[in-house]
């Protein structure tokens, strides 16, 4: 074999070699410009060495334009936003670092997508500042759910206080029942006295109220409820709290009134009731009521025992009263 020959032999295997990095290179290229991502390599100076398809469809830049040039050259951006990027773009090469952020970018459909941005400066291996990669993930699907599930938990959220609310409430009076009462009382009980504003009760019992029913049946006895409920509303604050308390038993609790003030809305309520609730036969319908001042150095329960024995000292005393004393 004379040296031609071998040189010949030689010159082959390079090109062998040379088809199998090309081979190598196309396919690493197809396979990049197959990612759905849009993708960016810049050198170690930031400019555009590479950019998929996806990028160059994504952002409107023809390749033979934009290779070879900067953030810099990125006409659609605004001047500061450029000089940002490429402050960005040099900072990571030189340090070999990585950056991710979420930013709103401008496509070339003129929307506004919500992307995920990372990219990453990398060294050769002599520890020279070598270039950058990055990845663009458009996150518009991700923020749609994400704003979606808010505004799910807003409404769920209010639904389930509704729900509350409408669990707190007598269905048939529309005064609140025992269930809310009781975790007022623990509030009552655990908080201290300024910040709880009740300061005086009143405990209503209707008068001979089996007799109505048994004369005129329970769906009158039912709506007489529903009035006495609504004179008892009609006579609250704001501030005022009426519950439910048994059958035919409310409770009122008041907030900011002694104890005359508390008997001035107990006569008000006994009046109105005897005036605006008549039977069929024009009989008044009649209440008994109990006041006190709330001790608020005694607990709920206490205080509505107090309530309690004075509305049954005005059943004593002849029923169509109102106590606040005993
Ligand atoms: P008093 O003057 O001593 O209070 O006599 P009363 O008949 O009102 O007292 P009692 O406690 O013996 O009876 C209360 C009655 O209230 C018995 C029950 O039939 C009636 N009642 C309780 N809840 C309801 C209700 O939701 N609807 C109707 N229609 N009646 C009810
Ligand atoms: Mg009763
Ligand atoms: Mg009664």
């Amino acid at each position: 074999m004379d040296n031609n020959d071998s040189l010949q032999q030689e010159l082959r295997a390079l090109r062998e070699e040379l088809a199998q990095v090309q081979s190598r290179y196309d396919f690493i290229m197809r396979a990049l410009e197959h990612l759905p991502n849009p993708i960016f390599i810049k050198d170690a100076d930031a400019r555009f060495t590479y950019f998929n398809t996806c990028y160059a469809e994504a952002f409107g830049m023809e390749r033979e334009r934009y290779l070879g040039k900067s953030v810099l050259d990125l006409d659609y951006l605004p001047h500061a936003a450029r000089e940002r990027y490429q402050e960005e773009d040099l900072g990571l090469i030189q340090s070999a670092s990585v950056v991710t952020y979420e930013v709103d970018f401008k496509f070339a459909d003129g929307r506004l997508h919500p992307s995920l941005y990372w990219s990453k400066g990398f060294h050769d291996e002599d520890g020279n500042p070598s270039g950058l990669i990055g990845e663009i993930v458009d996150i518009s699907r991700e923020r749609n759910l994400q704003d979606s599930l808010g505004s799910t938990m807003e409404k769920l959220r209010e639904s389930n206080l509704q729900l509350q609310r409408l669990s707190e409430i007598d269905t048939h009076t529309g005064v609140h029942n025992r269930r809310f009462l009781n975790k007022r009382a623990k509030e009552f009980d655990e908080s201290h006295s300024e910040e709880v504003h009740i300061s005086c009760g009143l405990m209503c019992d209707l008068d001979h109220f089996k007799r109505v029913n048994d004369r005129y049946g329970h769906l009158k006895g039912d709506e007489i409820l529903a009035r006495f409920a609504s004179i008892l509303q009609n006579e609250c604050r704001e501030s005022d709290l009426p519950v439910r308390y048994g059958g035919e038993e409310f409770l009122l609790l008041l907030g900011r009134v002694n104890l005359q003030g508390g008997v001035r809305v107990a006569e008000r309520i006994r009046r109105r009731c005897e005036q605006e609730i008549l039977l069929p036969d024009s009989e008044p319908v009649t209440v008994s009521i109990g006041v006190s001042e709330i001790d608020k150095d005694q607990s709920l329960e206490h205080n509505i025992a107090t309530l309690d024995r004075r509305m049954y000292l005005a059943k004593k005393n002849g029923r169509n009263c109102v106590i606040a004393e005993g």
